[in-house]
């Protein structure tokens, strides 16, 4: 794979991620509910999906009160942030 097509699957393959912020309020699952749920802690986490909707996603990163969602991208192995995990932060 050359260096343009792994720039253009990390464009693509874009996931939202939820950090420890997250207070559990439910606006991003309200928002977007085939992205987010809460788990067992009542925290918000990912679904898993093959792609993501961009508009309802940034409803939900725009709602959410604390900041918790971002975007992350994947890397050229198809991973997202090098195994960071659900609710973990972003360094
Ligand atoms: S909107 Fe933010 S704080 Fe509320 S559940 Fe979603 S990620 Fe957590």
């Amino acid at each position: 794979m050359n260096a343009d097509s792994i720039e253009r699957l990390k464009k693509t393959m874009k996931k939202p991620h939820v950090n420890s912020t997250c207070i559990g309020c439910g606006a991003c699952a309200a928002i977007a509910g085939e992205v987010f749920e809460l788990d067992d802690m009542g925290l918000s986490r990912v679904t898993s999906l093959s792609e993501y909707p961009e508009s309802e996603t940034e409803d939900a990163i725009s709602a959410c009160p604390v900041s918790a969602i971002s975007w992350q991208t994947a890397d050229e192995n198809g991973q997202y942030l090098n195994g960071v995990k659900e609710h973990e932060d972003i360094a």
